[in-house]
């Protein structure tokens, strides 16, 4: 049993932001790249159950990227994305290996549907925690362990740690975490993130774990692993 994580590639990072909020709201956990290269080597990762693609992208579009997964065996499921009603996109996609597509605008009801239909395909996979180094974090209690410890996570804790710990614990700017957490609430700012980032810490030091979280100057966060510190 594993998390079901949802590669979005969208250059647009305000819409791709909003359509990783809706998934991970959703209990997913989504993860955006920005452009068709990286989209590619993401989804080559073998790290995600399905890809939003949008087809409009910098540097490689999201045909050439669906045909080139295709052509290398890649049978990740892809929903496209496109922003035009014309038949002749729809075909092309279809051609080139996406498994459906959605116009864009869309409703969240509409993209749920359809993410929903792409992962069953693969088996029904049930969402239930997520693991980095010796840190289990439960999904539906918000619980964090440790070893023997354990601590419960605070709403956004929970969302700021699960962001952190996305299939590939890469680094989150503050501004993706803002947007990603909060969402659209206006009251929040980056100090918000780092508050959270704070008691986060606070947590992990209580649970004794390996992993810390790293500040990257002018990046975001990341977590690490220093093997020498913890039990
Ligand atoms: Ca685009």
């Amino acid at each position: 049993m594993h998390n079901v994580n949802i590669l979005v590639v969208e250059d647009e990072r305000n819409l791709a932001n909003a359509i990783c909020h809706i998934l991970d709201g959703a209990g997913y956990h989504a993860e955006a790249f920005y452009d068709g290269r990286e989209g590619l080597n993401a989804a080559q990762s073998g790290l995600y159950d399905a890809v939003v693609l949008d087809v409009m992208l910098p540097r490689m579009d999201g045909f050439e990227v669906v045909h080139e997964l295709r052509r290398t065996g890649n049978s990740v499921p892809v929903l496209l994305l496109t922003a035009r009603t014309a038949t002749t996109d729809k075909v092309q996609g279809l051609d080139a290996g996406a498994d459906d597509y959605m116009t864009k605008p869309f409703e969240s009801a509409e993209l749920l549907a359809r993410v929903r239909a792409l992962t069953r395909r693969q088996g029904d996979v049930v969402i239930d925690e997520m693991t980095f180094a010796d840190l289990t974090l439960d999904l539906s209690t918000h619980e964090l362990r440790c070893g023997e410890k354990s601590v419960h996570l605070s709403g956004k804790e929970f969302e700021v740690l699960r962001m952190l710990m996305g299939p590939t614990a890469r680094v989150v700017s503050k501004q993706d975490l803002l947007a990603r957490v909060w969402g659209t609430d206006g009251e929040a700012s980056e100090n918000s993130v780092e508050a959270y980032v704070s008691f986060l810490r606070k947590k992990l030091a209580h649970l004794g774990s390996k992993v810390q979280v790293t500040t990257l100057r002018m990046l975001g966060y990341r977590l690490e692993v220093f093997e020498n510190l913890g039990a």
